[in-house]
């Protein structure tokens, strides 16, 4: 009805639509909820699944905030790449706001709050306005490679899931991809995707990459990534248990058959393999062994790169040992913050302490960076923290040369980069590593750069 090109009966499509939204609502149980948002809405509930985000009129929400979920939680990285504020795991009493209440919602900060005086209603609309221009300013700038402001090459790359990500990846400024997730082919299916069906993914984000590096990682199944049809055993602590590269090397051939997918992709050069979950020398080494293997039956003499995931403690305080076999290293924030401070990165309650920001965790950011440079490899960052611009500061003052973001954030990433340089850089990371815990070091950024 909307491609009729008649107004009117193009409205009766809207209320075709929202007579789809109440149906639903009630099969569901759920009806009589605000599913038809207001203007600038900040909506509230639980949790979202990824399916209910997507039903969301993004074009209407504000802001979200959420009892429950965490950072890493598939809806936030949801929210995050398509620009949406949200603040997660806010607690159960976010529940009981009323509708239609005045909120303001400061995802940088984490803070909502109900009802606030009228000035500083004002104040946060026009802090609104000076940030939408300064958006607006900094995607007019992101298509430019990304230099600090005394020359120092930073390169600033997407995080995909798949072929459909990366049309916006590139208009937002991606250099490359830095992180491809290549779990989400092989999610909510009953078989693996075959050889040729991987093959044709990645070559498919290759070619929309048009030459740009191109960082695909292995299968990271178990823990948190269940892939049913891999018969993952059932264990106490999964997160502790067979994932990543472990699961890999127990069951080789779903390896197998990823890397020949892998080493097929050309032209040869631009895609490079990560490997998820390194914690010992030895994953390397038998990984490389498979790889080596494959590449022969295949008949490939050009050498492809391999990388490591720098996500366990261990990676980093041996990462001059793995450095010397790896071609690059990609630390993965999320893990390591949460194996460093041993917080379930699923676990609600324990959210906001998962803080990447954490001394400690800046810290094993610092070996690994260390540990590449001894051997004259690079260290880029694909978890989470890449993704906050102010963390460009302290990622870039540890020896971090690459940031794996979310599409949504690397225009303000490449703008707060620009604005660098390395002594500033450095004196900031080592006034990060003194402090005591993540929240000195966000409130040291926050106030050194206040319009971040
Ligand atoms: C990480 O752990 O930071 C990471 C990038 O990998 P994932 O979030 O997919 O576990
Ligand atoms: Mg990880």
């Amino acid at each position: 009805m909307r491609k009729l090109g008649n107004p009117v009966l193009a409205e009766r499509a809207s209320d075709l639509e929202d007579v789809r939204r109440r149906v639903l609502a009630i099969l569901l149980g759920v009806a009589g909820s605000a599913t038809v948002l207001p203007e600038n809405a900040i909506v509230f509930a639980a949790d979202l699944l990824p399916s209910q985000f997507a039903d969301l009129d993004l074009t209407k929400v504000a802001g979200i905030v959420l009892a429950y979920a965490g950072p890493t939680a598939h809806v936030s990285i949801l929210a995050a790449s398509k620009g949406i504020p949200a603040v997660v795991a806010a607690g159960v009493g976010v529940l009981c706001v009323p509708d239609g209440q005045p909120v303001i919602v400061d995802a940088d900060l984490g803070s909502v709050r109900i009802n606030p005086p009228e000035a500083d209603l004002a104040d946060i609309r026009a802090a609104v306005i000076r940030r939408r221009e300064r958006v607006a300013a900094n995607r007019a700038a992101t298509q430019d490679d990304c230099y600090t402001a005394d020359g120092k090459r930073i390169e600033v790359v997407a995080n995909l899931g798949g072929p459909a990500d990366v049309a916006v990846a590139l208009e937002s400024g991606a250099e490359g991809c830095g992180l491809m997730r290549s779990e989400f082919l092989f999610l909510n299916r009953t078989s693996a995707p075959s050889e040729d069906e991987q093959y044709a993914q990645y070559q498919a984000i290759a070619d929309g990459l048009k030459g740009r590096p191109l960082i695909i990682r292995t299968l990271d199944a178990g823990a948190d990534k269940d892939v049913p049809y891999a018969n993952l055993p059932k264990e106490e602590n999964p997160a502790l248990g067979m994932r990543g590269v472990r699961m890999s090397l127990w069951q080789p051939e779903l390896l197998r058959t990823q890397i020949r997918a892998l080493l097929r992709v050309k032209p040869y050069g631009q895609t490079k393999i990560l490997l998820p979950m390194i914690a010992t020398i030895a994953d390397l080494r038998d990984v490389r062994k498979v790889i080596d293997e494959e590449m022969k039956a295949l008949g490939r003499t050009a050498p492809i790169e391999v990388g490591i995931m720098v996500e366990v403690p261990s990676a980093a305080l041996i990462s001059r040992t793995l450095a010397a076999e790896a071609d690059f290293l990609s630390v993965g924030t999320n893990d390591l913050a949460q194996y460093t401070l041993a917080i379930d990165r699923v676990n609600p309650r324990l959210a906001k302490q998962l803080d990447p920001f954490h001394p400690a965790v800046l810290r094993l950011i610092q070996l690994a960076a260390e540990g590449a440079r001894a051997h004259g490899r690079w260290v880029g960052v694909c978890g989470s923290l890449a993704s906050f611009p102010l963390a460009a500061p302290v990622l870039i003052g540890l020896g971090v040369t690459e940031l794996s973001a979310t599409a949504g954030s690397i225009a303000e990433i490449k703008a707060m980069v620009r604005t660098l340089d390395m002594n500033k850089c450095k004196a900031v990371a080592e006034a990060a590593l003194a402090l005591e815990s993540g929240e000195a070091v966000r409130r040291m950024l926050a106030q050194s750069w206040p319009e971040a």
